[in-house]
């Protein structure tokens, strides 16, 4: 771990005042590792007992009084051997494996004042009087070194600021995103749920409202496919485990993959949709003329990821991708990639992002530890992706080592109503799978050559895409996404006649509408359509039925008063199709 920004040194010597904090109250817990992370920092307790809510506010208190008396951090060595029979006196075994996993001869030690000391490489603050705003967020189990069948920790993770409004504006925040948490809107919208006991943890059930929503999403993602010169193919969701040899899935990915075995030969569930797309491109003799092919697909993929890890519609075993592989030739990557950066950033201004390098950032993510290919054509990729970004100058930032197994990529990342990122688009390179399955086409030559593969999505996974869009909207969609766009209310059973002629007029006009004519009080059939937060409520009784007019309640700008039923048709449509948001 290297921090090298102040407020990394802040928060991760933040980190080492809450283990000296938490020692001092119960001296017998053993201390882990204690990270900055991106929004704070964690330190990872091993303790008997669970840490309770009010054991935070006591730990907050006792940190306070250390840094009062602002203690200087300070570093020093010591030898290996001295550090693993010191920890061992202590009882911290922790600390002890920690150390026997480094190979120097000569450990680093990080001291608060004289009060407190903890392996560490650092950097850190001056001291702890520096740290003037911080709060503990919350406790949570975790494994040690994240192992699943190593024993279980208790994590608390906090965060600091360098100065008091900072931290209540990201608090202020924090409680917001609670509010918009998907997991909670999800069921409360009756969008989907998770039936982890009955059904397996990480697989989505669509409600038909959340059915709707990505009905429409799905819709729109095709029909602009199709504009943008793609062509649909549709491949299978098993396939033989030889497959997977050829395309390297079998040696680099087996432990996310389900494997079973059909007539004794070994299948698997794709975790990508690449090898089925490479069997359509193989399927004929290609030529420089037919290049760039472009194979689209809503391709679903399962992935077996880890309990822990699974989260809502973010992380999930099995999530449908909007996949699609362009073969080219290599003088083609940079327009290619050009085209796909364009039509994402186009499909991002439908959904509601829109400036460049305040809602969306770039990165370029570079050739990591364990790669196939050979550094000349990671060479070769990772230029063309970066002078396509260079091309349209898009402001982006390198993430070395952090590319796939197979080529570099373009990740596209996005930042929603609360400013926080989502990952969405990628753009990979990759010399390495067209190698693998013997792929060709003629050039202009006669003669015999490789295409390139890029692998892209837009959205990406869909699921976490609707996960990122319930928290964008707070839920409250855009019409144009909204599952019910229009609930018409007729205030009296004898104004049910009207409201389905306002319905019939809504549905021809292509609005997803739904009549609310249940016998409860009009006052509860508004309160309802707004909690489901549908974008327009049609209130329908003697007056609006005579003069052919319907009572508008739009969500969030409350009543907007009676409308003519030919305006307001003409306004939600006028909506729908320019994606207003
Ligand atoms: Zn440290
Ligand atoms: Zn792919």
């Amino acid at each position: 771990m290297e921090y090298k920004t102040d407020l990394d040194k802040l928060r991760h010597s933040c980190s080492h005042v809450m283990a000296q904090a938490v020692q001092e109250l119960w001296p017998d817990v053993k201390v882990t590792i204690g990270p900055a992370i991106e929004n704070g920092f964690y330190y990872d307790f091993d303790r008997k007992e669970p840490f309770a809510d009010e054991d935070l506010a006591k730990i907050e208190k006792a940190m306070r009084r250390i840094i009062e008396r602002k203690p200087k951090f300070s570093q020093y060595p010591m030898p290996r051997q001295e550090a693993i029979d010191l920890f061992k006196k202590r009882n911290e075994l922790y600390k002890v494996e920690l150390i026997e996993g480094l190979p120097d001869k000569e450990v680093s030690f990080f001291k608060t004042g004289e009060e407190w000391f903890d392996l560490c490489k650092g950097p850190h603050l001056d001291n702890a009087g520096q740290i003037k705003a911080f709060k503990l967020l919350s406790v949570a189990g975790s494994y040690w070194r994240g192992d699943e069948r190593k024993p279980m920790l208790q994590r608390i993770y906090g965060t600091a600021f360098f100065s008091q409004k900072e931290l209540d504006d990201y608090l202020k925040m924090l409680k917001e995103a609670e509010k918009r948490d998907h997991r909670k809107l999800g069921p409360q919208l009756e969008l989907f749920d998770f039936y982890h006991e009955t059904a397996g943890a990480g697989l989505v059930f669509y409600h038909p409202a959340g059915a709707m929503l990505r009905k429409t999403i799905e819709d729109y993602v095709r029909e602009q496919h199709l504009k943008h010169e793609y062509q649909m193919v549709i491949t299978p969701h098993i396939l033989k485990g030889k497959l997977w040899e050829i395309s390297g899935h079998a040696e680099h990915y087996k432990q996310n993959m389900y494997y079973f075995d059909v007539d004794q030969e070994p299948f698997a569930v794709k975790p990508m949709n690449c090898p089925g797309h490479i069997l359509i491109y193989k399927s004929k003799l290609r030529s420089y003329n037919d290049l760039p092919i472009r194979y689209f697909e809503l391709g679903s993929v399962y992935r077996r990821e880890k309990a822990g890890v699974l989260h809502g519609l973010l992380r999930v075993r099995g999530f449908t991708q909007d996949d699609a592989h362009i073969f080219c030739s290599q003088d083609q990557i940079e327009s290619e990639v050009c085209q796909v950066i364009m039509f994402a950033l186009e499909v991002m201004k439908d959904f509601g992002f829109q400036v460049v390098g305040k809602d969306i950032r770039f990165e370029l993510s570079t050739r990591p530890d364990d790669y196939i290919g050979s550094p000349e054509q990671w060479e070769i990729a990772t230029s063309a992706l970066e002078s396509s970004l260079k091309h349209m100058k898009l402001p982006y930032e390198i993430n070395e080592g952090d590319g796939a197994f197979y080529g570099p990529k373009i990740d596209v990342k996005l930042k929603d109503a609360l400013g926080r990122e989502w990952q969405c688009a990628t753009i990979q390179c990759d010399f390495s799978l067209p190698q693998r399955f013997e792929l060709g086409y003629i050039n202009n030559q006669g003669k015999e050559e490789r295409p390139i593969m890029i692998h892209r999505a837009i959205l990406g996974s869909i699921e976490r895409f609707i996960g990122m869009l319930i928290e964008h909207y707070g839920g409250a969609f855009p019409v144009w996404l909204a599952p019910t766009q229009a609930v018409i209310i007729p205030i009296r059973a004898d104004h049910d006649e009207y409201a389905i002629r306002v319905k019939d007029d809504l549905q021809k006009a292509g609005v997803r509408v739904i009549i609310d004519s249940r016998n409860e009080s009009l006052g509860k059939r508004i309160r309802e359509g707004t909690v489901k937060k549908v974008p327009y409520l049609l209130v329908v009784g003697d007056k609006e039925a005579q003069e052919s007019k319907v009572a508008v309640r739009k969500y969030g700008a409350g009543d907007q008063g009676a409308q003519g039923l030919k305006i307001f048709i003409n306004q939600i449509q006028d909506e729908i199709v320019s994606r207003k948001s």
